[in-house]
């Protein structure tokens, strides 16, 4: 009989990192230091890499749980009752906020975080990772366990941050949350009920550890999956000459957000419409090679395309993502719009589609399958 050889570290980083696929959610770092086996790190450049390779157990379960290997997909999609192109959807709606002060820091209608501070208010979670600005362009992952801490995690902005050109590779405006989880997991026996919010990448990182049942995802209460084209990368920006092009002055953008198109809503009210083919210009590579959008793992699925402006489309998934969304209804904090829930989801199936097209066009350049 022929034997296989062992899972490790090695074939994450021959099959997802050298190849340029590797998200950089820290998921596999994450299990590995939560199981104290100590073997990896996140290197400065942001990417996993060893950090004691001879404490490598070859136990493969970095592999399994990275976002861009496949062996477990079959199983999250049997669970998930998922069928194409989109997954299982229970029900469909357009949300807001009641509250007018997260809608004016929201992104879409602060469906997220209206529901995370319900959820908050009514001990349903302990917690929430959100991930917040940090600088210019970047996202810091945190875990917000207070109305407050969830509002100043909510929207998606530029700061006022200045050194452009300092900003190196690890600079993204995607947030490591599973490597957030774990360091979170180390104050369990305070705070043990978690929701995450995340890309469908770092949603299907935290599904495929809670199918195989191990650390530190068994905190994780709720997950709420943003619906993702891409996430920016800070270098692409400024070699693209993307600002320059567009005649964007970073300090003046107020908010940014994604429906059919990229909108830039700048302080002096004038608002910039960028189609999304011309942003690919600064996508992260990896992101590119990525055929995931709308997040069908998630409790809800939530983004902007398909629903009005200052609304967040959501898409329930799961008996707990319809049981939350009723419950926070019902309770005021959140309101929704008469919306025609067709037409929202042929537009978010057809989002879907665009971006598996794109996503297989780019792994067969990278030569992967
Ligand atoms: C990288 C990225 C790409 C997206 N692409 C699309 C798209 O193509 N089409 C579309 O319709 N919608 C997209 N969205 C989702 C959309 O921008 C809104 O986040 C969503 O509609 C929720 O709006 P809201 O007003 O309800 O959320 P809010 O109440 O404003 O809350 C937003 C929540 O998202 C969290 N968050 C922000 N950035 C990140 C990040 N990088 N990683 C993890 N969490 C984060 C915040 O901490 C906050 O908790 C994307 C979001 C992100 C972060
Ligand atoms: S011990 Fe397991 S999780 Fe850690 S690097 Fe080795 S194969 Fe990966
Ligand atoms: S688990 Fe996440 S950080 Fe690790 S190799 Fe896969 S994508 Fe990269
Ligand atoms: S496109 Fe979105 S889901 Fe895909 S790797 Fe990038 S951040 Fe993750």
């Amino acid at each position: 009989m022929k034997l296989e050889p062992k899972l490790s570290f090695d074939h994450l980083q021959k099959e997802v990192i050298d190849k340029g696929t590797c998200g950089r959610c820290g998921g596999c770092v994450s299990f590995c230091t939560a199981n104290r086996i100590g073997a990896l790190e996140i290197g400065e450049d942001g990417f996993p890499q060893y950090k004691k390779e001879a404490e490598c157990l070859e136990c493969g379960l970095c592999y399994l749980i990275c976002p861009q290997t496949i062996d477990l997909n079959d199983t999250l999609k049997d669970e998930f009752r998922w069928k194409a192109p989109i997954g299982h959807v229970e029900d469909l709606y357009s949300i807001r906020a009641t509250s007018n002060k997260i809608q004016e820091v929201a992104t879409d209608g602060g469906l997220v975080t209206a529901l995370l501070v319900h959820m908050l208010k009514n001990n349903f979670i302990d917690g929430a990772v959100v991930s917040k600005r940090d600088g210019l362009f970047n996202r810091k992952s945190v875990v917000a366990t207070t109305s407050e801490e969830l509002l100043e995690a909510a929207g998606s902005t530029f700061s006022e941050a200045l050194h452009l050109n300092k900003m190196g590779t690890e600079y993204t405006s995607c947030a490591p949350v599973v490597q957030t989880i774990h360091e979170y997991s180390k104050n369990r026996k305070k705070l043990n009920k978690l929701a995450v919010v995340g890309t469908p990448c770092q949603i299907d990182a935290v599904r495929k550890m809670q199918v195989l049942n191990i650390l530190p995802s068994d905190i994780i209460k709720f997950t709420i999956g943003l619906f993702c084209m891409q996430c920016f990368s800070m270098e692409r920006l400024i070699d693209s000459r993307f600002l320059e092009i567009h005649d964007i002055n970073l300090q003046n953008i107020k908010k940014m957000n994604v429906k059919e198109d990229f909108y830039l809503h700048m302080k002096t009210g004038e608002v910039i419409h960028i189609p999304l083919e011309e942003v690919e210009s600064i996508a992260r590579p990896a992101c590119l090679a990525c055929k995931r959008f709308s997040n069908d793992f998630a409790d809800i699925s939530v983004g902007g395309l398909g629903s009005p402006e200052g609304y967040t489309t959501v898409l329930v998934r799961t008996i707990d993502g319809k049981r939350m969304i009723a419950n926070a209804l019902s309770d005021g904090g959140i309101q929704k719009f008469e919306s025609e829930k067709e037409k929202m989801l042929s537009l978010v199936n057809k989002f879907a589609e665009k971006k598996m097209k794109r996503g297989i066009a780019t792994l067969k350049k990278l030569d992967i399958n």
